[in-house]
C-alpha cells in the first residue's frame, strides 16, 4: 500500500501511522491525530470479518477534553450517536441489599468561608452529629439528575458538571467520516501477520490475508483484546487482576426506551456481578457483568432478561474477558491502545478514558523515528500508574460491602486487596478522607462518594471540620441547600434540552468543523 504522494517524507521523523483495528480506540486515534499531526500520512486498517466490541457507551467528564484535543464537535456528535447527557452514576444495592446512592461528577456546592477542607468533611461532621444527610440536597448533579433537568449554563455560570452516553456503533461511523475527510486512509482488510525489522525487532509491516503490506514508520495497536501486534507479535506480556476484579464475562441486550432518558447511568448489584443500564435517545443499553464462577452464562442471560424494563431488541450478546493489564503498551515503534492494552470492567466507564489518555500521552511523547526508550519508558510508566488508581478504584466498590446474600458477594468482601487499596481504605477509616495521589484520576471527591455511599466507616474526620462551631455547620449547610434548589430551578427539563438541541441542529455539513 503506497504511501501518501502529498506527505513530504522527512528524514528521522514518523511520516506514516499504521492503525490496525477500526474499533472505537482505532477511530479516537485516527481522529485525533489527525487533528493534531494533520501533515502526517495516517492509515487505519479495519477487518470486516472481526467484529468490534461496540458496548462502550458510557464516559466521564474528561471526554469532553477529547473533543476538544481531537477537534470534534459535541453539538454535531450527540447528534450523529443519538447520545444522551450523564450526570453521575446511580449504584443500587451495593453497600447493602437495598442501598442506593449516586456517584456524581460534581462536587458539593458549600462555601466554606475560607476554611481549607471540602464537602465531603462538612456531610461527615454531619452525620457524626447525628444528622440524616440526603446528599442530593448538597450536589446540584445529584439533584438535576434525579429531576430530569439540565443545560451547560445557568446564566453566567456552568451547569452541572457532564458527561455523554452514546451508541457505540454510531459513535465509530461518526469518527471514521470526521478522520476520512481530514484524511485518513481507511484499508479494509485482515492482518495475518506483522514483518519485523531484523536488527531491533520494530514493526516494518502488516501483512493483510490478501497479500498487501502495509509499511509505516509508528504502528497503534487498536485491534482489541486479541492486541495483534503488541501481544501476539511482540509479546508484552500481561497481568492478570482477575483474583480483584473477578467478573470475565458480560452478557449485553439493548431494549426499548420507555421514558426519558434518565440522566445517570444506573449500576445495580447482582447475585454474581451487577448490571448496566446505559439510556440512550432510540434504545436503552443493558448489560450484565458477572463472573462465570458464580453464574453461568444461561443464568446470567436469564437474569438479564428478567430485569429489562423494556422488550429486548436483539438477541443476547456474550463478551468474555480477563481484566487486566499488558505489561508495557509501548514497544520499539508499536503503541497499543484501547482493549489491546488492556481491560477494566466498565463499572466507572473508565475504557474510554483510557483510550484518551493513551493518545494524550503518545501526543505528549510523540518520537522521532529513533524511538527514545526514555520517552517509551515514561509512556508505559504513566499508563501502567493510571490503569492501577483506577483498578483500585473500582476494587473498591466490590470490597466495601456487607452483602453476605451470595458466594460471590461474599468472596468479594472477604478477599485481599493491592496494597495501595488497603492503604486508602485505611486512610478514609482514620478521617474520613482519601488523599490524591500522583497519577490518580478519581478525587477524593469521587472516593468519599463511593465509600460514603457504601457505609463505610470512619473513625475520625479532619480537625478543621470537627473545631466547625455548630451554628456554622448549621448555616453552611443550609446556605448550600439554598444554592442547589436556586440552580436548579433555573434548569429547564432536560425533554427541552434535547427539544432546542434538534431545533439548532442545521446539517451534517457540520461534521468536521470545530467546535
Ligand atoms: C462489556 C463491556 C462494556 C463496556 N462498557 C464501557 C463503557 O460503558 N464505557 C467505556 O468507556 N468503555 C466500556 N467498555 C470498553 C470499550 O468498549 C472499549 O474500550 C472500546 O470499545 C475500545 O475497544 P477497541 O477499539 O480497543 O476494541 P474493539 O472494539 O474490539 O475493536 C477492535 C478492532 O480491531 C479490528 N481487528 C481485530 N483483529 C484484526 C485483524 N487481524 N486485522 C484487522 N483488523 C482487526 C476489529 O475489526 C475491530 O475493528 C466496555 C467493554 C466491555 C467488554
Amino acid at each position: 500500500v503506497p504511501r501518501r504522494q502529498d506527505v513530504t517524507q522527512k528524514p528521522g521523523m514518523v511520516n506514516r501511522i499504521v492503525i490496525v483495528g477500526g474499533g472505537t480506540a482505532g477511530w479516537m486515534t485516527a481522529v485525533a491525530l489527525s487533528a493534531q499531526l494533520p501533515e502526517l500520512d495516517i492509515v487505519l486498517i479495519e477487518s470486516g470479518e472481526i467484529p468490534t466490541v461496540g458496548v462502550g457507551e458510557a464516559t466521564i467528564p474528561a471526554f469532553r477534553d477529547f473533543n476538544t484535543l481531537a477537534q470534534v464537535d459535541e453539538e454535531a456528535f450527540q447528534k450523529a450517536t443519538e447520545a444522551t447527557i450523564k450526570l453521575g452514576i446511580e449504584f443500587v444495592g451495593w453497600g447493602a441489599a437495598e442501598s442506593r446512592y449516586v456517584h456524581p461528577f460534581d462536587k458539593d456546592m458549600f462555601d466554606f468561608e475560607g476554611r481549607e477542607i471540602d464537602g465531603d468533611q462538612i456531610l461527615l461532621r454531619a452525620v457524626r452529629d447525628g444528622m440524616t444527610i440526603d446528599r442530593a440536597d448538597y450536589s446540584l448533579d445529584i439533584a438535576a439528575a434525579y429531576s430530569g433537568r439540565f443545560a451547560t449554563r445557568v446564566g453566567k455560570m456552568s451547569g452541572p458538571a457532564y458527561a455523554f452516553h452514546f451508541d457505540a456503533k454510531l459513535y465509530a461511523a461518526h469518527l471514521r467520516a470526521l478522520a476520512e475527510a481530514r484524511g485518513v486512509t481507511r484499508i479494509e482488510g485482515t492482518v495475518v501477520s506483522a514483518e519485523q525489522h531484523a536488527g531491533n525487532g520494530h514493526i516494518a509491516s502488516a501483512v493483510l490475508k490478501d497479500g498487501r503490506s502495509v509499511h509505516g514508520d509508528l504502528f497503534v495497536d487498536c485491534s482489541g483484546f486479541r492486541g495483534l501486534l503488541i501481544e501476539q507479535t511482540l509479546r508484552a506480556g500481561y497481568d492478570d487482576w482477575t483474583q480483584w476484579l473477578p467478573a470475565n464475562r458480560a452478557v449485553a441486550i439493548p431494549c426499548k426506551s420507555v421514558e426519558t432518558p434518565t440522566l445517570f447511568t444506573r449500576a445495580t448489584a447482582r447475585r454474581a456481578g451487577w448490571q448496566w443500564r446505559i439510556p440512550l435517545r432510540h434504545r436503552t443499553g443493558n448489560g450484565y457483568v458477572f463472573s462465570d464462577g458464580f453464574v453461568d452464562e444461561a443464568g446470567a442471560v436469564q437474569e438479564l432478561l428478567s430485569n429489562l424494563d423494556g422488550d429486548p431488541l436483539a438477541d443476547p450478546h456474550i463478551l468474555r474477558f480477563t481484566t487486566g493489564r499488558r505489561r508495557r503498551s509501548w514497544i520499539g515503534n508499536c503503541v497499543a491502545i484501547g482493549l489491546s492494552s488492556g481491560f477494566l470492567e466498565p463499572l466507572e466507564s473508565t475504557s474510554i478514558h483510557l483510550v484518551h489518555l493513551a493518545i494524550f500521552q503518545l501526543l505528549k511523547y510523540f518520537p522521532g523515528r529513533y524511538f527514545d526508550p526514555h520517552l517509551v519508558d515514561r509512556f508505559n510508566a504513566d499508563m501502567n500508574e493510571a490503569f492501577e488508581r483506577i483498578r483500585d478504584f473500582i476494587i473498591a466498590h466490590y470490597k466495601v460491602t456487607t452483602r453476605d446474600d451470595t458466594a460471590f458477594w461474599r468472596y468479594c468482601r472477604d478477599m485481599k486487596v493491592p496494597e495501595t487499596l488497603e492503604e486508602k481504605l485505611r486512610q478514609y477509616r482514620m478521617r474520613g478522607t482519601v488523599y490524591r495521589g500522583e497519577g490518580d484520576l478519581f478525587t477524593p471527591s469521587s472516593w468519599n462518594a463511593i465509600l460514603f455511599g457504601q457505609g463505610a466507616p470512619n473513625e475520625d474526620i479532619h480537625p478543621i471540620a470537627a473545631g466547625i462551631p455548630k451554628d456554622v455547620l448549621m448555616r453552611m449547610m443550609r446556605d448550600a441547600k439554598v444554592r442547589v434548589v436556586a440552580q436548579l430551578a433555573r434548569l429547564p427539563t432536560y425533554e427541552s434540552y434535547l427539544s432546542e438541541l434538534d431545533a439548532s441542529w442545521t446539517a451534517p455539513s457540520r461534521i468536521g468543523q470545530k467546535a
